[in-house]
This record gives structure tokens, sequence and C-alpha cells, in this order.
């Protein structure tokens, strides 16, 4: 069965595509609803607001303004397009993220563990010089952040749970405790995990999360939230398919607003 809706798209407003074509796009895929979740992070850390400045990730300052081009574009689509964000998580900085998120009122948030200690999970070069029992300790870290950011009831969604596999020199060092213990936190929260389709046709060929940490959700009962992670038209035009293939195999359904 073809998905209806896709929580999980970036624009322009982060480091996506044109809002328009990516509109153009879902219309294409036949989507009935879309969330624009752009990259946010509110840290006060140097190396946090460095990253944002120079990757151009600055929905904090305009996202009234994306809010406007929303609400223009859903006049001119049968498409029900969302408010969304995704914020980058730090369990120092949940004070400072609830106000703006107060503030900012988008109509969901998803949740995302980017980096440990300044470094992004996702960038091989972090770790290519750190040893075996660093990277087991950062990896370590990387979960129980998740934790947190779970914990937190701060995100209507949690994004990529392995995040880390994707990164050829931090795959491997998750375990089954760290998936029991994720698992746990989303028995106790009202965050929902997400499937995530953000690497399944690169490299990685995989879902977020991989097939041992999905049995650990499903055994609990957890229901899922598809999204396709995608920055460009083409990829939600090909990753959408196969994430409501894998939604199909696990007859799972797919949640959607206002159940999040
Ligand atoms: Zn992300
Ligand atoms: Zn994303």
């Amino acid at each position: 069965m073809p998905l209806s809706h896709d929580y999980h798209i970036h624009s322009n407003y982060s480091d996506g595509r044109p809002l328009p074509f990516m509109i153009a796009a879902a219309e294409e895929s036949g989507l009935e609803a879309i969330g624009f979740s752009d990259h946010c992070n509110v840290s006060e850390r140097e190396a946090m607001i460095e990253a944002k400045h120079e990757y151009g990730f600055a929905l904090d300052l305009t996202y009234e303004r994306r809010w406007q081009a929303i609400r223009s574009l859903s006049e001119r689509t049968d498409l029900e397009i969302y408010d969304a964000v995704e914020m980058d998580y730090d369990p120092a900085e949940e004070a400072r993220i609830r106000d703006f998120l107060a503030e900012a009122a988008f109509d969901y948030a998803i949740g995302s563990v980017h980096a440990i200690d300044g470094h992004n999970v996702q960038v091989s070069a972090n770790f290519a010089e750190k040893s075996d029992a660093e990277c087991r300790e950062l990896v370590d870290r990387y979960y129980e952040t998740l934790v947190s950011l779970i914990d937190s009831e701060l995100f209507a969604i949690a994004a990529h749970l392995d995040l880390p596999e994707r990164t050829p020199e931090l795959r491997g060092y998750a375990t089954e405790e760290h998936y029991a213990m994720v698992a746990d936190a989303f028995d106790r929260s009202s965050t929902l995990p997400e499937i995530n389709a953000g690497r399944v046709l690169d490299d990685y060929g995989d879902f977020h999360p991989a097939r041992p940490f999905f049995e650990h959700l499903r055994e609990r009962g957890i229901p899922f939230v598809p999204g396709t992670d995608s920055h460009r038209p083409a990829e939600l035009r090909d990753r959408l398919p196969v994430l409501a293939e894998e939604f199909d195999d696990h007859a799972l359904e797919a949640i959607r607003l206002p159940d999040l």
C-alpha cells in the first residue's frame, strides 16, 4: 500500500531544495500529507553555533518566514503541509529547546542526536583516528543521549535511532542492551520512533533502525512514523516506495497526525 504521508522532509530553510520543488515531488509521489522538518539548533555551545552558521541553518531566525511560505503554498495544492522542525538535542539544553519550541509553535517537532562532544556521528573523518575503546564509549554515550531525548518528552518523533550505524568507523558497537534501553524509554514516553529511509538507497543500504533494533521496538508494540529524510525531489520519489514496502512487509500501521 502506498504511504499517504511523510513527516521528515527538508527544504532550503536548512539543507534541502526549495519548498516548491519538494512539494511538487510529494504531489507526484501521491502523498496526501508532508511535514517540513528543517534542521535547527538553539545551542549556546560555540561548536554548534559555528556549525549552524557554516552550514547556513537559520530556522531559529526564519521559522516565521517559512510558516508564511507554507501557508501560501498550501493554497495552491491539495497536500496537507505541516510546519515542523528537526531539532538537535542535547540534555544540557532542554530548557532552551523547550522555550524555543513554545515560541515557534511548530505542528510537531522531531528530535535528533547528530553529535556527541561536538563530533557529528555521520562524519567518518571524526572517528578515523579514534581507538576501539573511544568509539565504544562514544556509541554508548550516543544511546544514553537518545534515551534522554525520549525521556524529555520534548518531541513527537525521535529520528534515525541508530544513526552511528551509517558510519563505518562506528558500526557494530551498538548492543542488544542499547536497543533494549531505548525500547524501554519509548515504552514510557509519548515520543514515537521513526522508520527513516535516509540511507536505504545509499552505501549503507538499511533503514534506521536496522532489523535487530527494530525487533526490540516491535516486540513492545511501539508504533512507527514514516520518514524519508529527503533533501531533494528525487530522494523523495525514490525512497517513498521502498519505505512503503517496509511498512507493508511488517504489517505496520504508519502513524499519522493528529495521533502523534
Ligand atoms: Zn537528522
Ligand atoms: Zn533529517
